[in-house]
């Protein structure tokens, strides 16, 4: 796949945010093999496909917990970019080869979604072209630092991967130059910007050669090499900057009509396009600013006193919602608040009958590394598919180190009710709980190229469901508190579409955020800058959330008084992270297929469970990762 060099270690987990289970080795029951002719032979191709993925993408593999090619490095020379077309042109013919009507339910997505992503990538190169215009795509520092710091062999045989790869940089940074052709402003100094993190990592690898047990030939060699990978780093900078200081550096960061709906489809697949996502996007803002509206009606007196109402609809909301976030916890109890509010989640589930819970796969809530911090207030860091480690983490960054005033707004945007929903969309039963379910899905294609529309989406859901099931005392406060992060997915959408499609101006989009969404000047500036160093995926949230509410909408009716909540989402999560479409004919389908309204457990994964040893790549939750901002399809808020 065309390689996000950059994105997976620090903004990511995007692509894998779940959890990876190991393709059964053993062969479906017999029965199931007669009917599905074809499973066999796609289990053999989408295992093929993955060893020549792995030898062509190291970096991707690396992203997967595959280290066998972490010693090469690829540069994105004419010649590579060839090779990567003729990849993705010959994997679809492959692909073609096979007849969706001989497959089961499972394998027919996941045949699907192989050929989407394949198209998606040739799409990203032929047409995309950010390899031409985004100088930040040129970073190596995550694989770098994943090879350094992650301990899949002997510190020694790292390193001398890591030298194999150093040999390259020069090469790399030239093929960079030559690609490069009027880059945006905004990614060239995105790519400055991140230069000193690169440089920090070849710095890091040098020190740990040094100090390792190499030959001394072998270390002065590193350190040679290390001194010219630098080299070339900095005159890449130096070149960057001359292109911004003559003018070279001119294109709209803006994406425009054409190439944004192209991607939407790429990426979202959701059946809609970008313009009429948009065009939702704005009637679910009116409507969630008339329900507020309402709510805040109900408890301004409660909360403000005798203060005058103001008569017009945004302030008196933001009023009331600014001196509401003054109901927070001390920042040196955010971390155990946190950590007491997930068994009461969890609790809630069981009790609401609205989804089962897998006890043998805890979460552990922790500090967030402090390598890690700085990006994000919180994120869901699960097990990547080829490393055997079966914890899930839910990293929380303490507060504690923040200055006094930085910490302060944090804990009022986390106030007492939306630190709750976090913990909804994050962990239970948003991304962990999701992921979880995901697992269970022998499908190692689902879980490499999960769709980010469907994972957000899920997240978004799992607010909403605990809202309607009376979560929070069902109070007007959780529901002014819910709808202000619910119109935080919903205005991310209307941001991206006018931003890249309609040419908004900054000042017109921190006026979007700030007064018709409630932000904080803060968190508006760094969704500013988020939306102009990415395109689409800020438009995943609601998308993935609209898809999935209609789809229980819809199944309710069909299903007139059979329908059962909790099966609902269980089967739901049951085909791991496929587009939201593929998983509404899928349950359309058995649905016709059992009959009397009933749906049974989803197939092909039944009882398998004990034989998948999970294995983890890293997934990351959480807003604004602007730091370590990836232009392609992060996972974030
Ligand atoms: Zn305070
Ligand atoms: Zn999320």
């Amino acid at each position: 796949m065309k390689i996000k060099p950059f994105c997976f270690l620090l903004a990511s987990l995007s692509l894998a945010p779940s959890c990876f289970a190991t393709v059964p080795a053993a062969a479906p029951a017999a029965k199931v093999a007669a009917v599905y002719a074809q499973d066999v032979r796609m289990q053999k191709l989408s295992a093929e496909f993955l060893r020549d993925l792995w030898q062509t993408q190291p970096d991707f593999a690396i992203y997967a917990g595959k280290f066998e090619t972490a010693g090469r490095q690829i540069v994105y020379d004419q010649a590579e970019l060839a090779r990567q077309v003729a990849f993705n042109q010959r994997w679809l013919r492959r692909l073609q080869q096979i007849d969706p009507a001989q497959l089961s339910p499972g394998m027919q997505s996941d045949l699907q979604i192989l050929q989407k992503q394949l198209q998606s990538d040739l799409w990203d190169i032929q047409t995309l072209r950010e390899h031409e215009w985004n100088p930040s795509f040129y970073n190596f520092g995550s694989s770098f630092d994943q090879i350094l710091n992650t301990e899949y062999a002997p510190r020694e045989q790292r390193l001398r991967s890591l030298y194999q790869r150093l040999l390259r940089v020069p090469a790399y940074y030239a093929a960079a130059r030559a690609n490069i052709n009027n880059p945006s402003r905004e990614h060239t100094e995105l790519a400055i910007a991140q230069s000193s993190g690169v440089a920090e990592v070849l710095r890091a690898a040098n020190k740990a050669a040094q100090a390792a047990a190499l030959s001394a030939t072998e270390k002065a060699q590193f350190a040679r090499h290390t001194a010219a990978a630098l080299q070339a780093q900095e005159e890449y900078v130096a070149w960057l900057r001359s292109l911004l200081a003559r003018k070279q550096a001119e294109r709209s960061f803006r994406i425009g009509k054409d190439l944004y709906e192209a991607k939407f489809a790429h990426r979202i697949q959701s059946g809609f396009s970008g313009a009429e996502s948009y065009q939702r996007a704005q009637q679910a803002k009116e409507q969630m600013l008339t329900r507020m509206d309402g709510l805040a009606d109900q408890i301004w007196g409660k909360y403000m006193g005798d203060m005058p109402k103001p008569a017009a609809r945004n302030e008196k909301i933001g009023k009331l919602i600014a001196k509401m976030s003054e109901n927070h916890v001390r920042a040196e109890d955010f971390v155990s608040e946190v950590r007491k509010q997930l068994p009461q989640l969890q609790k809630w589930l069981l009790d609401k009958d609205l989804l089962g819970q897998d006890a043998s796969k805890p979460l552990e809530v922790r500090e967030t590394p402090a390598y890690q911090r700085g990006v994000t207030v919180a994120s869901i860091e699960a097990p990547g598919p080829f490393r055997a480690q079966d914890r899930t983490y839910y990293n929380v960054s303490p507060l504690t180190d923040m200055s006094p005033q930085q910490a302060e707004s944090s804990l009022r945007e986390y106030n007492h009710w939306i630190l709750q929903i976090l913990n909804i969309h994050e962990a239970i039963p948003g991304h962990y709980t999701q992921l979880v379910y995901a697992n269970r899905s022998p499908s190692l294609i689902k879980t490499l190229f999960g769709n980010g529309s469907m994972i957000e989406g899920w997240a978004v859901y799992g607010e909403l469901m605990m809202m309607e099931s009376g979560y929070g005392d069902n109070s007007p406060e959780m529901w002014l508190m819910y709808s202000k992060w619910n119109l935080r997915a919903i205005c991310n959408t209307i941001l991206d579409y006018q931003v890249h499609v309609l040419g908004q101006s900054r000042e017109e989009a921190l006026k979007l955020l700030t007064e018709d969404a409630f932000q904080s000047e803060a968190e508006a500036q760094g969704k500013w800058r988020r939306v102009q160093l990415t395109s689409v995926q800020l438009a995943s949230y609601f998308s993935g959330f609209s898809a999935i509410h209609a789809l229980r909408e819809e199944l309710k009716q069909k299903m007139g008084p059979t329908f059962n909540l909790k099966q609902f989402h269980e089967k739901f999560l049951s085909y791991g992270s496929a587009p939201v479409p593929m998983i509404r004919s899928m349950m359309l389908a058995e649905l016709n297929t059992t009959g009397h309204g009933h749906m049974q457990h989803h197939g092909h994964h039944g009882g398998k469970q004990a034989e998948h040893k999970h294995k983890h790549g890293k997934a990351a939750a959480g807003e604004d990762k602007t730091k370590a901002v990836d232009a392609k399809d992060a996972h974030q808020h």
